[in-house]
């Protein structure tokens, strides 16, 4: 397929690769061009004219929305439009009502999850635009399902950044309780990762925590807005959700600790300043 690829960062740089490797056409853009397999266009129109498929793979909303008039002057209208970003599922719903064949799919799986092709990756749209799509997702990850209509994606999305925030938040304060109790907390924590305790944040961050290691990865910043998002679905649903309330407190500390480039384990560094 011909794919136009807008957003070529930590995350959409490897995706794109993938899918010049899995042999599709790609034309990638961003504000900062980097070399990532395929060829580089001068601005969105040139990366998405002629494209069967139209990828964007942004920081937040407000690039969404300020790409998207681009996109819909100049690609095909039949091409199809799969945005991977993070995003209010207000805004998916937008995009949806104004580009007939659109999918909201963000992922999760980080940027190991993006380098290595396993994503997991939540899709809200048609069953048709599914099928569709499915050999763009076939190369970029591995867990892909479709979870209801437009916007449904960004919806499962939230729930994943709440768990993935709250674990962050808990594992920290197992690590800050181990080491002032002087018990060998890499120990502790490898027996935690065996047991029920487990989790992949376990499994994949605990060695970098242990070292304070907080390179991104995911950046505070990018997790403080999906916070923003997270609460605001909550209280549109109509429902409470109080650990997540204090993960957001949490991240939003960190942020403004002046950490917000850092990885979103840096949680570790707020829950290390409560204890000293
Ligand atoms: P990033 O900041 O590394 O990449 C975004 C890219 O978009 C940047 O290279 C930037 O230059 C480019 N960009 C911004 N505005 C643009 C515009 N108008 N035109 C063209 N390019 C533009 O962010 P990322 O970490 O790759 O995250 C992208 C999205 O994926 C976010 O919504 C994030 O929440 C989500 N996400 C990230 C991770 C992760 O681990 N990094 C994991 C899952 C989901």
């Amino acid at each position: 397929m011909k794919i136009g690829f807008i957003g070529l960062g930590i995350m959409g740089r490897p995706m794109a690769g993938h899918l010049v490797k899995a042999g599709h056409e790609v034309t990638g853009y961003d504000l900062n061009p980097v070399e990532f397999g395929g060829a580089l266009a001068g601005g969105v129109a040139e990366a998405v004219s002629g494209a069967d498929v139209v990828i964007t793979m942004l920081p937040a909303d407000p690039q969404v929305e300020a790409v998207f008039p681009e996109i819909s002057a100049n690609a095909r209208p039949d091409a199809l439009y799969i945005d991977f970003s993070t995003i209010t599922p207000q805004t998916s719903l937008k995009v949806a009502q104004q580009w007939k064949r659109s999918l909201d799919a963000p992922v999760s799986g980080g940027e190991k999850g993006a380098v290595d092709a396993v994503l997991s990756i939540m899709v809200g749209g048609s069953a048709d635009d599914f099928e569709a799509a499915r050999p763009v997702f076939e190369a970029v990850g591995t867990t892909y399902k479709l979870v209801g209509g437009p916007g449904a994606g960004q919806y499962v999305k939230a729930a994943n950044q709440l768990v993935v925030g709250g674990t962050y938040a808990l594992v920290a304060e197992a690590i800050v309780l181990m080491e002032a109790a002087g018990v060998d907390a890499a120990a502790g924590l490898d027996v935690l990762a065996g047991g029920l305790a487990g989790s992949r944040i376990l499994e994949l961050k605990r060695a970098s925590m242990l070292a304070r290691d907080f390179r991104p990865g995911f950046r505070i910043d990018l997790h403080h807005k999906d916070m923003g998002i997270i609460l605001d679905a909550a209280r549109g649903a109509e429902v409470a959700i109080p650990m997540g309330a204090l993960t957001a407190q949490l991240v939003a500390a960190a942020r403004a600790q002046g950490h917000g480039g850092l990885d979103h384990s840096a949680l570790l560094k707020v829950v290390e300043g409560l204890s000293r």
